[in-house]
């Protein structure tokens, strides 16, 4: 019995990793992690350095390009040996599409972006918390089948510290996996501008306060001041498409967790907050004291943000002369 963690992306595997630990610590059991994908043999060092005491790897020609039937195939094999009690997949887009069709496969149940995990020690049960309805809840679940599953989005938890003296056993799974008759015919990497959303330090974010496009301006300005990257709340990229959706910042959008995060003409709904709550500091400006961003905020200006962000500009530019 183990519990097992997986992510494509190796950041959040460690991440994962880190909670497995304490899960693993839980239920008296290892911690295993599985390594998929083709010419991966001999990466596992990663997976220890960060607390898994197994590695399972599957290294597959099938398994690039990516498609979710072949990853799922290759973790339901390595479930085979493993025997998970407690499974734990990153929330990425990848994830998102293996995890469901790994459920179905184990006929086990799964809790798609579990924010937090524990476990009933008494039942051997893994307790996950959810935002459900819109963010408007956290629901309380888990499921009745095992192993038990949780998908975990990105910044969920903290990567543990890494450690490469750490070492552990390696277990190389053998599987027939046939490529799915679908053929990539292009591969285009995605363009980003600057520092992606999710790994930015600090984040000056944009509302509907915001009265055109153009004004924007100010905020960059400020942003380009102190070394920020740009979000938005979902109607500046959704509806109003000022800024691409890489800004987009809540449950729909992109979760971060940056060490300041100033909300600009935001009100802070539970589908914003879900996005950034997780911010080591909270700065917010806006013209409404009732606005619910500031039960958030360590730090709040009430005023109108065509006076605040001038005025925040002016000073930042004096002080670096
Ligand atoms: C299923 C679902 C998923 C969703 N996912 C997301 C998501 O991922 N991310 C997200 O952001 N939203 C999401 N939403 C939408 C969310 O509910 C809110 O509608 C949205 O966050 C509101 O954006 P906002 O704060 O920019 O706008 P508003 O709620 O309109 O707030 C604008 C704020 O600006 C302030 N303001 C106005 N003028 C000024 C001024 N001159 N100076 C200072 N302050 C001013 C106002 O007081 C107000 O508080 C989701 C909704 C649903 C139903």
């Amino acid at each position: 019995m183990t519990v097992l963690v997986f992510s494509e992306n190796m950041e959040v595997a460690a991440e994962l990793l880190g909670k497995g630990k304490e899960l693993a610590g839980e239920l008296g059991t290892k911690l295993a992690a599985a390594l998929l994908g083709t010419g991966v043999k001999g990466k596992e060092g990663e997976l220890f350095a960060y607390g898994a005491d197994v590695v399972y790897v599957v290294d597959h020609p099938a398994l690039t390009p990516f498609f979710p039937e072949t990853y799922a195939d290759a973790l339901a094999k390595v479930v085979e040996e493993a025997k998970p009690e407690v499974i734990l997949i990153g929330a990425t887009k990848r994830g998102k599409e293996t995890a469901p069709r790994l459920a179905t496969k184990l006929n086990a149940g799964c809790a798609a972006g579990a924010t937090n995990l524990r476990i009933d020690k008494e039942k051997r049960l893994l307790i996950a918390e959810r935002p459900a309805i819109s963010a408007m809840v956290v629901a309380t679940e888990y499921s009745k089948t095992k192993p038990q599953i949780a998908t975990v989005a990105p910044r969920t938890f903290e990567k543990p510290p890494r450690d490469d003296s750490r070492k552990g056993e390696v277990v190389e799974v053998k599987v027939d996996l046939t490529v799915p008759e679908k053929k990539v015919l292009e591969l285009k990497k995605k363009e980003v501008k600057g520092i992606k959303i999710e790994d930015a330090e600090l984040i000056t974010s944009c509302g509907r306060g915001f009265r055109k496009k153009e004004d924007l301006k100010m905020l960059e300005e400020l942003a380009s001041l102190i070394g920020a990257t740009l979000g938005c709340s979902r109607p500046i990229a959704a509806d109003l498409k000022w800024l691409p959706e890489d800004h987009w910042v809540g449950l729909s959008g992109h979760k971060v967790k940056p060490k300041m995060y100033m909300a600009v003409g935001i009100s802070g709904q539970v589908q914003h907050l879900a996005g950034m709550r997780d911010s080591k500091i909270i700065v917010a400006i806006n013209k409404d004291p009732e606005a619910p961003i500031f039960k958030v905020a360590d730090y709040g200006i009430v005023g109108d943000l065509y006076q605040v962000l001038p005025a925040l500009i002016n000073y930042l530019k004096s002080r670096k002369g």
